[in-house]
């Protein structure tokens, strides 16, 4: 009886993710999701080399009528480029990628890929190259290798190892009793949560992305793990650009490049040090404990010695 009351409450939630409406063709207002392209629309070219992995210029949106989130948000992503967005609370961060995973279409502005703008490109085509690593990391019951491999199924060891190494996950697949195949046990309970963001990391990279979104926690990770996601960070900008919404300072003192957004604007762009000297609005998230900071310089400093 135990069995079939959680075979249907298992049931019950699948069925409500399939019942779910599909994506529209069109987009029939404002806060909708994104339309396809026209018909008659050329299919994607190769991209422009020389052009940024990804390009948002006087981005506009709102989700609902006469309430704009985003006012006018400008900047780039170079390939290979490590870019930190920090705002506070409400500034439009999550909504920003809820664009460029195109959930949504803006009202204004433009967005592209490589040099191509999205409305030239089919949703499937803009969502080929990204990966998301959100907030929600789930750690399914079951080994690592099936919590890294869930949405490839057919990776190769070389791969895995490769994401395994890229994350900094070797201690894990050390310290588990049978290493790769070893139980998680308790959906990760025993996992520290800087290990199940790095698992989450791991198999979004397993699709070889050319753009990374990431949105860092807001919880606490200790210094181990602080420091063993910002070197994952900087190994894996060798092999995509990764735009990352951060919450820690040791994320944004690595960064190629620091974007602040402030009720929906860009007001600023730099390094960490530059902009504590010119952008009073980035002074303040550095210095009241919005940007984080658990890792001690020594240890980062340690770390990126080896
Ligand atoms: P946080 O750091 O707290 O995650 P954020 O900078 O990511 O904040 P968003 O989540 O993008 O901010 O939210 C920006 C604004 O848009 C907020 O006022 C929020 O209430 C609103 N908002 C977000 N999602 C929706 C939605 N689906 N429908 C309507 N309003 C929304």
């Amino acid at each position: 009886i135990g069995l079939i009351q959680r075979g249907t409450g298992a049931y019950l939630r699948i069925d409500e993710v399939l019942a779910l409406p599909e994506e529209p063709a069109q987009r029939p207002g404002r806060g909708t999701p994104c339309a396809s392209p026209a018909p008659g629309t050329p299919p994607a070219t190769p991209h422009a080399p020389a052009a940024p992995a990804l390009e948002l210029t006087d981005i506009h949106f709102g989700y609902v009528p006469d309430r704009p989130v985003l006012r006018g948000a400008t900047f780039t992503v170079p390939h290979h480029g490590l870019v930190a967005l920090v705002g506070r609370s409400g500034a439009g961060k999550s909504t920003l990628f809820s664009l460029i995973a195109r959930l949504y279409d803006p009202d204004a502005g433009t967005i592209r890929f490589d040099g191509l703008p999205t409305t030239a490109l089919s949703r499937g085509q803009c969502r080929e190259g990204i990966a998301l690593v959100d907030q929600n990391t789930h750690v399914l019951e079951g080994t690592l290798r099936e919590n890294i491999t869930y949405g490839a199924l057919d990776a190769g060891d070389d791969d895995i190892l490769r994401v395994v190494r890229l994350t900094r996950l070797d201690p894990v697949v050390r310290r588990l009793p049978g290493g790769l195949d070893g139980r998680l046990g308790d959906h990760g309970g025993t996992l520290s949560a800087g290990e199940r963001q790095r698992i989450a990391l791991a198999r979004a990279l397993l699709a070889r992305p050319r753009l990374l979104l990431l949105d860092e926690h807001t919880s606490h990770l200790d210094a181990v793990n602080e420091t063993a996601l910002t070197r994952a960070l900087s190994a894996v900008t060798r092999e995509c650009a990764v735009l990352v919404i951060a919450h820690r300072l040791s994320t944004v003192r690595h960064a190629d490049r620091i974007v602040v957004l402030e009720d929906g604007r860009t007001v600023a762009s730099g390094r960490h040090d530059e902009l504590l000297t010119t952008s009073p609005a980035y002074r303040e998230l550095a210095t009241t404990h919005v940007l984080r900071s658990h890792a001690s310089e020594k240890t980062w400093e340690k770390a990126s010695e080896n």
